[in-house]
């Protein structure tokens, strides 16, 4: 595997005012990324600075925590010279490793502003180590820490100041370095970046991974059409393949979120999980699923959740409405038929 840590600095509007603003809210200003071999071993070291070309004035926030001037990065090179460079240094197939999931989303983002050919038209498989360090060495779901928090946890030597580019894909290809020594499988948690869907049904995503599945879909007109697929309300085991048994049917929590609990006969209980993900180009919505085997633990928030929404929309049918409409898509979700 041709392992690139990554680390970028961005720069974002002073103002608000620009008309790129929505095209492009961060600009890069500079690439820092190291080449990591097997056992972690840092073989090459790629560090550019990038004159900006969208924002010319240094944002409060990005001057203070990077520690980078304008005067500076006049010196720099354009990014499409700059990122033609990263990408030859790269090689073949690079797979990219971020602390954190910002930074394949602004690559994607400043890419597809300049012209440039994007990482992947559709979803980009790169490893989070900052996920990875949770998965080895606290909750693996919620807690999420900085860089130097996991620095400070192994005890690595602080010989160069944070907040850079090339210094932060440094201390993140150490932090890997000690985060596979204690735990080799959690490399197997990839991550996708979702900022373009998969463009039609042959690019989907369907990855199985030790303790979940994840789906994601392409891109549907609306959320009605998303569930009217049977890909999307399918909860199958992921072990096995069985149809689970439908214990609570897909209900919506919020705007955007939808869950559901099933039983796999030799598996035990699976939560589903939506989140409906709005896009442009094309308009419509993409559906990003997760089924994961629980514990009864897990299973009872789930039926509590449930029963919230319903004692809610028995008490409150005027602001709440049980019939579910384009201008109400909170509603419930149409009587899915078995799968
Ligand atoms: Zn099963």
């Amino acid at each position: 595997m041709n392992m690139i840590v990554i680390d970028l600095e961005w720069n974002q509007s002073s103002t608000g005012s620009e008309p790129e603003t929505a095209l492009i809210p961060f600009e890069i200003i500079e690439i820092g990324a190291v080449k990591y071999s097997e056992g972690g071993l840092i073989v090459s070291e790629f560090s550019e600075l990038i004159k900006p070309r969208v924002y010319r004035k240094m944002h409060n926030y990005t001057s203070k925590l990077v520690h980078l001037q304008m005067e500076e990065l006049e010196k720099g090179d354009t990014f499409e010279n700059v990122s033609r460079r990263f990408f030859e240094w790269c090689g073949p197939d690079p797979v990219f490793v971020t602390w954190g999931p910002g930074d394949i989303t602004v690559i994607q983002q400043n890419l597809k502003f300049f012209g440039l050919p994007l990482l992947s038209e559709g979803p980009v498989a790169y490893i989070d180590a900052q996920k990875l360090f949770s998965l080895a060495c606290e909750d693996g779901t919620k807690t999420r820490r900085n860089l130097e928090y996991a620095v400070d946890h192994f005890g690595i030597e602080k010989d160069i100041p944070f907040h850079r580019a090339f210094s932060d894909a440094y201390y993140t290809a150490l932090v890997l370095k000690h985060i596979l020594e204690k735990d080799e499988e959690v490399i197997k948690f990839v991550s996708y970046d979702i900022t373009y869907p998969p463009s039609d049904k042959e690019h989907e995503i369907s990855m199985v991974f030790p303790t979940y599945e994840k789906w994601i879909s392409r891109v549907y007109k609306d959320r009605d059409a998303a569930f009217k697929d049977k890909d999307t309300l399918s909860t199958r085991c992921y072990l096995c393949g069985k149809k689970a048994r439908r214990k609570i049917r897909w209900f919506s929590m919020g705007d955007r979120k939808y869950y559901c609990l099933g039983e796999c006969e030799e598996h035990g209980l699976l939560k589903g999980k939506i989140i409906m993900h709005p896009c442009t180009l094309p308009e419509g919505v993409f559906v990003v699923k997760t089924l994961r085997l629980v514990g009864e633990k897990d299973a009872a928030v789930v039926e509590k959740k449930f029963n919230k929404v319903r004692e809610y929309r028995k008490h409150n049918t005027s602001g709440f409405p049980a019939k579910r409409t384009a201008k109400n898509p909170s509603g419930p979700v149409p009587e899915d038929k078995g799968e």
